[in-house]
């Protein structure tokens, strides 16, 4: 069995760098691949695609070399549609000790002002009915708060390096623009009349997979922010079937960016704990476990 190894930093990889070698063709001073195509086995079957990314100790935020975990996709299996898949993440994330995690994806804007090729960092999420594939041990193991699920400190770190790096043809919406990251499973796009019912709750822009992402990591009690960059723009909802879309003409030059602002965030990000996610899962109360 695959030994598990033990990491504070965690990159979860999602369409946002799609189509290339990662992190190789991103071509960043400093990361290198120690490990690749690694399985790792968790109660709920086996997670794919991870792994192992050294990181030089003079780009990390300590000046000490550090050994990330990678997955890629999300870890969502190559050969079927299982939402399960983020709880497999969740689960190795917590073995190996993580507490921080940067989730590169793309998403479709719900929002008349996030234009296509806009980088968004969520302030909350929307995600009405949660995941059935809870990572907790029980109902009555941890309560977990809802307040904070996307980290400001790391959040922070990730504005920072997107506005060093994104286009200044589009823009970058930080944390405290308070955007709201709505869900939907997937495989399947939104429909124009989900799109419209999605903004009327709130949700600015929508895709499948930040929001149980950021349930499961408060379920493991580490810090969360999203690295996402729109590709479809509200409008697009509601216009005709365009015959030449291509989805690698969708992403372009912005996943080699994309990919690139999501590895300086995680050597970036610092291993403190000040900004209090960690405290906002805690074990129930023995006298409340213990009633009957
Ligand atoms: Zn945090």
């Amino acid at each position: 069995m695959e030994k598990i190894p033990a990491t504070s930093f965690a990159l979860v990889s999602g369409s946002a760098s799609w189509g290339i070698r990662f992190p190789e063709d991103v071509e960043e001073p400093g990361f290198r691949v120690a490990r690749r195509d690694i399985v790792f086995d968790t109660p709920w079957g086996p997670s794919h695609g991870w792994k192992l990314i050294d990181i030089d100790g003079s780009v990390t935020a300590d000046g000490q070399p550090r050994r990330i975990l990678n997955v890629f996709a999300h870890g969502w299996p190559p050969d079927r549609i299982d939402h399960e898949a983020h709880r497999r993440v969740a689960w190795v994330l917590q073995e190996a000790g993580v507490a921080k995690i940067v989730a590169s994806s793309t998403a479709g804007s719900l929002n008349r002002a996030i234009l296509a090729g806009d980088f968004v960092i969520a302030g909350d999420i929307l995600e009405l009915h949660q995941t059935t594939h809870s990572t907790l041990p029980g109902r009555l193991s941890f309560e977990c708060g809802a307040r904070q699920m996307l980290c400001p400190q790391l959040a922070a770190v990730l504005q920072r390096t997107a506005e060093e790096i994104w286009p200044a043809r589009a823009r970058v919406y930080g944390h405290r623009a308070g955007l709201v990251a709505g869900h939907s499973w997937g495989p399947r796009y939104q429909t124009a009349a989900e799109a419209r019912a999605y903004q009327s709750l709130g949700a600015d822009f929508i895709n499948h997979s930040i929001a149980p992402e950021a349930t499961a990591a408060r379920e493991i009690g580490a810090c969360f922010v999203n690295s996402t960059h729109i590709v479809a723009a509200f409008s697009d909802y509601f216009a005709p079937p365009d015959e030449s879309f291509r989805l690698e003409q969708v992403h372009g030059d912005l996943v080699r960016i994309a990919s690139r602002i999501s590895l300086k965030a995680i050597a970036r990000a610092p291993a403190s704990d000040e900004c209090g996610c960690r405290r906002l899962r805690n074990p129930w109360p023995a006298a409340i476990r213990a009633s009957s």
